[in-house]
């Protein structure tokens, strides 16, 4: 039940990014049961192949903190976090990961790798799974559909004042 409270958060920082023409990832920290950070993507707004929403909801969770390690954090995603955030996730030392959807094209939360659970590394993080999945899945379809119907609308425009 918890998680899917701190979910919901997340789906409304994605739809956020919706809105704003950015695939819709959300994210939210949560310290003892309170929500320190929250953030979506902004990829295209910043221009920055960097502005993913965990990346974000880290920067902004260590402001809070004063402090680089979130030892004491729970990250909610909506979608499976990419190698970078991944790697942040192990830096940062964020104990446990909540996520929704998964993404088996750029997944490293156990899709393609799973750096957050290498033995080798100093730090492995607890994974939750598919808390919210359809919710999560379906607003990135939902994304992507209406993406390639606006195209495909241009597309016709251009054809029609040839
Ligand atoms: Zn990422």
């Amino acid at each position: 039940m918890e998680d899917e409270k701190f979910m919901k958060e997340a789906l409304k920082q994605a739809k956020r990014a919706y809105k704003q023409d950015e695939v819709p990832i959300g994210c939210v920290i949560v310290q003892n049961g309170e929500i320190i950070a929250r953030a979506y993507n902004k990829r295209n707004k910043k221009r920055n192949p960097l502005a993913h929403a965990e990346i974000l909801a880290i920067n902004k969770a260590a402001k809070v903190t004063g402090d680089w390690r979130l030892e004491d954090c729970v990250m909610y995603i909506t979608l499976e976090p990419c190698q970078m955030c991944a790697g942040a996730i192990v830096q940062a030392r964020i104990p446990k990961v909540v996520i929704g959807s998964m993404n088996p094209k750029a997944g490293c939360a156990g899709s393609i790798l799973n750096l957050l659970q290498v033995q080798a590394f100093n730090h492995q993080v607890e994974l939750v799974k598919g808390v919210m999945e359809e919710e999560c899945t379906n607003m990135l379809q939902d994304f992507f559909k209406e993406l390639r119907d606006k195209k495909k609308e241009e597309k016709k425009k251009l054809q029609e004042q040839a």
